[in-house]
């Protein structure tokens, strides 16, 4: 297909070339789990509709597509900025053809495609949709080395992501020689977050965000782990939701490997990195973590990581979390075997099974298929077991409950702030008579939900234990540091 791209203060204008038929708009963004309905962006289009998200069409027909997301999933349009990640904005027929994008704009324009003159092509739409387009008057390509860049419009230390690539292209050993990867970075006082490609990433962050490093060096493992060496069960189709039971290894492996990586480049200091592990096995503490298992959590992404809400911790886990710990649990076994982690990624076939890995890392001496299958917490019971993580707050002094600022965020099942009816949401006005939120053994707690003032008791209780602290000199040089619990 042949797409000719007008781009407009926040809308697309489309021309686009293909077979009399149907066309297909995807209803997700592969390496985000969630039905985002991206067709829902159509305001105009000349065809017949069929479905939510298919139209027959001529051989020639044009649309006009809303473009004014933050996210780097999804696409923006504004009067000197454009972002395309390609499923968001492009249909397809045959995915097997050459798909082709002609931008009618005189700005500079990055991306992975292929140009050929005015235009950028693809292979096939796999390819089409895996190739993110940027493009702005004030867009600069800044070089990390030969092969990797950074597009932007802002500025970033390229020093850093260049001893990011260094490390990580070592420690993935493969080979990507003469290869262009780009990283479209930009900065946004609304979004954070980074999505992998096969040759380039789309990493969004706010102006405040500190950890910047961290966020580059886990979308660049990506290159490998998903891209390359990628989850046998993993069927990306744009329009169905695909189960897999192994993203606490595609992602929370890879989180794990791109702490590795800043920590190994220096360019994170030791004492943060294991503050965002301690933080990180935190989440694994609730009792979420005694419901469900890191398969689980893999499995139900659509409907629970992908759909976090107030309860999230109560019911469920995040495979990044929880991957992390298990990885965490791998590299400080092999470290004891005189191995590190780094040669399982050597090892794995292209398309991983669960049962692969499970083999290869029993292989080098270590079990961990209970562990995957298990309720979490037991991951986080064998990292206290050789004592590299401290459970410090255990029968300490609780409510249980999270605050943002006086409204509850969050509610521990059966603590004494479920006890006492606490619901998320209710906004805390006074406790004792006071507005400075200081609990005691009886509390005394006025509070408004939905308009209306409320009274309760809270009786303070023992804590399960939330705060965290990591000791993980072994894999992390003088790296120790406690959890930022946010539990009341
Ligand atoms: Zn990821």
């Amino acid at each position: 297909m042949y797409f000719t791209v007008k781009p407009k203060n926040r809308y697309i204008e489309v021309k686009a070339k293909g077979n009399e038929g149907i066309v297909t708009f995807p209803t997700f963004i592969p390496g985000s789990y969630v039905i985002r309905e991206m067709e829902r962006n159509i305001v105009e289009i000349n065809g017949i509709r069929i479905s939510k998200n298919k139209f027959y069409v001529k051989d020639k027909f044009s649309y006009l597509i809303y473009a004014a997301s933050p996210d780097q999933r999804e696409a923006i349009s504004t009067n000197d900025y454009l972002f395309i990640n390609p499923p968001a904005v492009f249909p397809f027929q045959d995915k097997s053809d050459e798909y082709c994008v002609e931008l009618l704009i005189t700005w500079k324009i990055n991306t992975t495609l292929k140009r050929k003159g005015n235009v950028f092509c693809a292979d096939n739409y796999n390819e089409f949709a895996d190739s993110p387009i940027e493009a702005s008057p004030n867009l600069k390509l800044l070089d990390v080395d030969d092969n990797h860049a950074v597009s932007t419009i802002d500025e970033i230390n390229i020093e850093k992501i260049s001893k990011i690539v260094n490390i990580a292209d070592s420690i993935m050993g493969i080979e990507n020689k003469g290869k262009r990867y780009l990283f479209h970075f930009r900065r946004s006082d609304k979004n954070y977050g980074g999505i992998e490609h096969l040759n380039s990433s789309a990493i969004v962050i706010p102006w405040e965000a500190k950890e910047i490093e961290r966020i580059f060096a886990h979308e660049y493992f990506h290159r490998l782990n998903v891209k390359q060496l990628i989850p046998a069960d993993l069927n990306i189709d744009y329009e169905t939701e695909t189960y897999s039971e192994l993203l606490w290894f595609a992602e929370g492996f890879t989180d794990y490997m791109s702490w590795q990586i800043v920590s190994r480049s220096n360019v994170v200091e030791p004492k943060d990195v294991a503050k965002g592990i301690a933080n990180s096995l935190q989440t694994l503490t609730f009792p979420g973590s005694k419901r469900m298992s890191l398969a689980e959590s893999s499995r139900t992404t659509w409907i629970k990581y992908y759909k976090r809400d107030a309860n999230f911790l109560n019911s469920a886990i995040s495979y990044y979390d929880g991957g992390l710990a298990l990885a965490l649990y791998v590299d400080m076994e092999l470290n004891g075997k005189g191995e590190r982690i780094d040669i399982l990624f050597k090892k794995l076939e292209r398309k991983y099974t669960a049962e692969q890995i499970f083999s290869t890392i029993r292989r080098l001496g270590v079990d961990i298929e209970d562990l995957v299958y298990s309720p979490a917490y037991e991951i986080i019971r064998t990292l206290e077991d050789i004592n590299i993580v401290e459970i410090i707050d255990k029968g300490k002094d609780y409510i249980g409950f999270s605050l943002d600022d006086n409204k509850v965020i969050f509610v521990e099942d059966q603590s004494p702030a479920d006890v006492a009816g606490i619901f998320p949401m209710d906004q805390i006005i006074s406790v004792n008579g006071s507005k400075l939120l200081n609990f005691d053994q009886e509390n005394d707690v006025y509070f408004i939900r939905e308009g209306r003032i409320k009274f309760t008791k809270i009786f303070q209780g023992k804590s399960p234990g939330h705060s965290v602290k990591v000791k993980l000199d072994k894999v992390f040089p003088r790296s120790e540091a406690i959890s930022e619990a946010k539990v009341i």
